[in-house]
């Protein structure tokens, strides 16, 4: 009888063909299987959609109601949609033949955690809300400390400890704010607009927006030059001269963002020389390894944060390069009190005995949002189920995938390698005739706008002391060989079409 009303009221609730319930484990079982098998598809005919969506803006208005659906429909119909509608306006990712950015991992073992931490859905903001999600959190990014071996300070056994960011831009915010309270509380509050922050003009575009957040004066966001000359390096000599003409000046120095590997073209600071900079000055040092830092797992790529010793704050993204699904960004710092100073809050309705105790870590205070996904779910299964070795592989086979690329670009005389390569990204342009500048930017342009229009590959640009620069970056994780070499015959056979409209063709 009870059922019998129990189903009653659900058919009144949602319809009598209701399809989904908002929960139901049986419901959940056989969907969420037609949806594996639906992604699982999905890769294995990724080749065929061309990897960069080919739809003009606000096409998805045409072909979408205008509201919401009163009745409900069916699973069906929405992968009928998908088809149609959604994955025409969708770029692929994780296509092997996407070489554009840098790549954003996604794997079997990290789409699995992705799952299980979609699935038990917890907010973990406090230890108390989730114990385990804390827990493991600290203790997987001891392991992934250990693995690119930084210094024991950036362990959780003493006063340091890592803590996922949703993004590298998240992670510079945090630790900019900690620097930021860190020094007024010395200087005195009034003094804000007196703070200056440094990098070099190759930092990410992130750390100008953690200064506007910051409220540091957009004079005082100092953003060094750096060039060829140092292979887009930020000069120890030039900031240690900033820095003095500053403090001459009355400002006060606080904050350095280093780089390994630059977004524009892998650069690499010389985090050691930097650090006595930072240091002498009582500078809060951080380094953006958002993409290299993957590839630190390697001892032989180690050498490139070597110097990390010197720094506050240590910075790399897990969901670019190292198997796991957006979003995982990891950061660790040596002082943890710094972060929780600036940003804890303490209301009474989060009060608990773990906590007024100080006996636990909570996450809350280490990040800008309150509430938190269980990430860690996702690193922790992408160590546990690929293993150290065959995540160095991985890393590896990338790097001598671009290797290979860079060889094909430099046997290719009309072109050039515009910046050295270090890891998988290389920098490459197709060569100005009679070196006319402008006309070569035009010409690079134009070749990566019809290269990306073929929708069989996807590259993206940059800018290198004012070249157009195109950038090939090899990290997907279904990229194999043949996916470069075809990249390579796309590039080729639309620079000799470019090149023979302008009646310049040489040697292809
Ligand atoms: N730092 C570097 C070196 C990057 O390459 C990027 C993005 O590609 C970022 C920071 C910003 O990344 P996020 O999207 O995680 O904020």
């Amino acid at each position: 009888m009870g059922d019998i009303r129990r189903l009653h009221n659900e058919r009144v609730i949602y319809g009598k063909e209701s399809g989904l319930r908002p929960m139901d484990a049986e419901q959940l079982r056989e969907n969420g299987h037609k949806m594996v098998d639906f992604i699982a598809d999905y890769y294995k005919s990724i080749e065929n959609f061309p990897v960069l969506s080919q739809v003009e803006p606000g096409y998805l208005r045409e072909l979408l109601p205008d509201s919401a659906p009163n009745q409900p429909e069916s699973l069906q119909q929405v992968f009928d949609d998908l088809q149609a509608k959604i994955l025409p306006g969708v770029t692929h990712w994780q296509s092997p033949n996407f070489f554009a950015y840098y790549p954003s991992n996604s794997s079997t073992a990290g789409f699995l955690g992705e799952m299980l931490s979609a699935g038990l859905n917890i907010v973990g903001f406090s230890w108390i809300t989730s114990p385990a999600a804390t827990e493991l959190e600290m203790i997987v990014l001891d392991w992934l400390a250990k693995l690119l071996n930084l210094p024991d300070d950036f362990l959780s056994a003493g006063n340091g400890g890592g803590v996922i960011q949703g993004t590298a831009s998240e992670a510079v915010l945090v630790v900019l704010l900690a620097a930021r309270d860190r020094v007024l509380r010395t200087v005195g509050k009034t003094a804000l607009e007196k703070l200056v922050v440094y990098g070099s003009d190759q930092t990410h575009s992130a750390l100008q927006k953690a200064c506007q957040i910051g409220g540091i004066h957009p004079e005082n966001c100092k953003l060094l030059k750096a060039d060829s000359s140092t292979g887009y390096a930020l000069s120890p000599d030039l900031l240690s001269e900033a820095v003095s003409h500053d403090i001459t000046n009355g400002l006060i120095p606080f904050f350095l963002c280093a780089n390994v590997g630059t977004t524009s073209s892998t650069a690499v600071d010389p985090l050691l020389e930097l650090g006595k900079v930072t240091k002498s000055n009582g500078i809060w040092f951080h380094v953006d390894a958002a993409y290299a830092g993957s590839a630190c797992v390697c001892p032989e790529y180690r050498h490139y944060i070597d110097g990390v010793e010197e720094a506050d704050s240590f910075n790399m993204n897990a969901h670019k390069w190292f198997l796991t699904n957006f979003d995982c960004s990891v950061l660790w710092v040596k002082d943890r009190n710094a972060l929780v100073q600036a940003l804890s809050t303490n209301p009474v309705f989060l009060k608990n005995k773990a906590s007024d105790a100080n006996m636990v870590v909570d996450y809350k205070d280490w990040q800008v949002p309150l509430g938190r996904r269980f990430r860690s779910l996702k690193l922790w299964m992408v160590l546990r189920l690929y293993g150290v070795e065959n995540l160095q592989r991985y890393i590896r086979n990338h790097i001598k995938l671009a290797k290979q690329f860079e060889e094909l670009v430099a046997q290719d005389p009309r072109f050039e390698i515009v910046a050295p390569r270090k890891f998988a990204l290389v920098c490459f342009r197709l060569l100005p005739p009679h070196r006319n500048e402008d006309f070569s930017n035009k010409l690079n342009h134009n070749l990566l706008d019809t290269v990306n229009s073929t929708g069989k590959v996807y590259i993206s640009h940059t800018a290198l002391s004012g070249k157009y620069t195109l950038r090939l970056a090899v990290g997907a994780p279904l990229t194999e060989e043949r996916h470069v070499n075809a990249a390579w015959k796309v590039i080729q056979e639309k620079a000799s079409v470019l090149l023979s409209e302008f009646g310049m063709n040489g040697v292809s």
